[in-house]
């Protein structure tokens, strides 16, 4: 790496800053607060300035270019909502204050829960999970507790399209059960006839993603749904993929009984480096007594002088806490912002322009790449990155080479069942030009794979380091490669 440490840019006796004369009577440090030496980095503040901001360029950011990660719903986001999670009403208030002084977070809360129910249609909403894994976990928890409510201990198997995220069979995992995968058929849909040998007396219920990690809507979504109920589970929806069908298709009304939001994906508040999750779970009817809490109510209803006073509700055989307080509320106030700028309309329009986006995309590409279920796409779709007259270039070189290309990879290597998977989604976000670029640029790519592989083997050449091993890079992650020169 020729990026220089903070430490290596350090000059002796170099300032940041000058601290003003005290003013007040000194005292000394206790003893054992005190150290010989204390190798801190002397700079100047242009110096710190002009470093981080140099690092900053280094990364890649969806609000500098393309980021078409598939199932990520890598969308822009808007800074008007970030504007109003930096209000100081909202920035400021503690969850500890009494709900007299926290009414207006309180209503936002309410009215964010009321917004959530309507768009997917479900009987109660709770805002607590952190994010869509976490939201998972609690679907299934709330699974677990509605069979345990009716005496139906044997319910231990969870159902699980092979095509799902990864996330849905360790959610079900971690609660107890135990994951029968599900074959996907011919067109991409749930293999019914697989579905019907699966559903015995032990079915706990059905994880299922709609529009699926292909980018397809089940064909046979209401079917898939009566099976799992008429064998006695219940059907969890994983609402990663509802950007597609806002304002379109609600899940509760297909009958879905339980489903996560991700506002991070969806509702475009910020995901991966750039802020907390929040995958809050709604539910039918005849799960909201299980949600966990704190849900925010009306404790004392309005009239024409007095708006109505929010506070906080525990429902009856909650499964408990599965955050501290309420979850991200930073994360609210932008979903919050995000739905209310668009209005039912607008979410109608999101979901439009994501799908029609994802099928102009695919209708550029299609030819040069296979595309092992050719249908029509939802919001994104997932093309085999392989040749089979250059069986040596991979997804993972394809994806590598994008980024000299000044694009975002997409998702590779996912869903599972598609051979070196790319998974791509543009997003509503993103105008003719853009996509066109990108499309340009995987054309490019499929005709460089043919005439100079070599290019796209040592991709990627543009950026500040080359190609990592990736998985080191993640799980043993080194923040700070620098050490003060005496320690071990
Ligand atoms: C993103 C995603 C999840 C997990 O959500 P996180 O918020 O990343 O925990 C689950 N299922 C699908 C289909 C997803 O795309």
């Amino acid at each position: 790496m020729t990026e220089k440490t903070i430490f290596e840019l350090s000059s002796p006796g170099r300032k940041g800053v000058e601290f003003p004369a005290v003013d007040v009577p000194t005292t000394d440090l206790p003893a054992e607060f005190l150290r010989e030496d204390l190798p801190l980095p002397e700079l100047a503040e242009v110096d710190v300035i002009r470093h981080y901001t140099h690092l900053s360029h280094l990364n890649y950011c969806v609000d500098e270019g393309f980021y078409p990660l598939g199932s990520c719903t890598m969308k822009y986001n808007p800074r008007v909502n970030e504007a109003m999670a930096r209000l100081p009403g909202f920035a400021y208030c503690h969850p500890l204050q009494p709900v007299e002084s926290i009414q207006g977070s309180l209503a936002l809360m309410y009215n964010l829960q009321e917004m959530l129910k309507e768009i997917a249609g479900f009987a109660e909403v709770s805002l607590q999970p952190a994010a869509g894994a976490h939201g998972e976990f609690t679907g299934v928890m709330i699974m677990r507790a509605y069979h345990q409510s009716k005496g139906e201990t044997k319910r231990t198997k969870m159902l699980i399209p092979d095509s799902a995220h990864g996330t849905n069979p360790a959610s079900s995992a971690m609660t107890g059960f135990e994951v029968a995968p599900i074959a996907t058929d011919a067109r991409g849909n749930v293999d019914l006839a697989a579905l019907r040998a699966a559903c015995d007396e032990t079915v706990a219920g059905i994880m299922i993603t709609n529009p699926n990690t292909l980018g397809l809507f089940d064909e046979n979504i209401l079917e898939v749904i009566d099976i799992v109920h008429k064998a006695g589970g219940l059907v969890y929806g994983d609402g990663a993929n509802l950007n597609a069908l806002l304002g379109i298709v609600r899940p509760g009304d297909l009958g879905i009984d339980v489903m996560h939001f991700n506002l991070h994906k969806t509702f475009s508040t910020p995901h991966g480096g750039g802020g907390p999750g929040s995958g809050p779970v709604g539910v039918s009817d005849k799960l909201k007594e299980f949600l966990p809490g704190p849900i925010i109510s009306i404790i004392e209803e309005g009239d024409d002088e007095m708006p109505p006073l929010f506070g906080y509700y525990q429902p009856k055989n909650s499964i408990g806490r599965v955050k501290s307080f309420n979850g991200h509320f930073g994360m609210h106030v932008r979903a919050y912002t995000y739905i209310s700028m668009h209005g039912a309309e607008g979410l109608r329009q999101v979901a439009e322009l994501a799908v029609l986006n994802a099928n102009y995309l695919l209708s550029k590409v299609r030819g040069a790449y296979k595309l092992p279920y050719d249908r029509v796409c939802m919001h994104e779709f997932v093309l085999e990155g392989m040749f089979d007259d250059v069986p040596d270039v991979h997804a993972l070189d394809i994806a590598k080479r994008l980024m000299d290309y000044d694009f975002h990879p997409p998702t590779n290597y996912f869903p599972l069942i598609v051979h070196e998977a790319l998974m791509i989604e543009p997003t509503e976000t993103e105008n003719k030009q853009v996509i066109d670029s990108f499309a340009e640029a995987m054309l490019n790519i499929a005709r460089e794979a043919h005439e100079s592989p070599e290019l796209l083997h040592e991709a990627p050449h543009k950026t500040p380091v080359r190609r990592l091993d990736e998985v080191k890079a993640a799980k043993d992650l080194v923040l700070c490669c620098w050490l003060p020169e005496n320690s071990e």
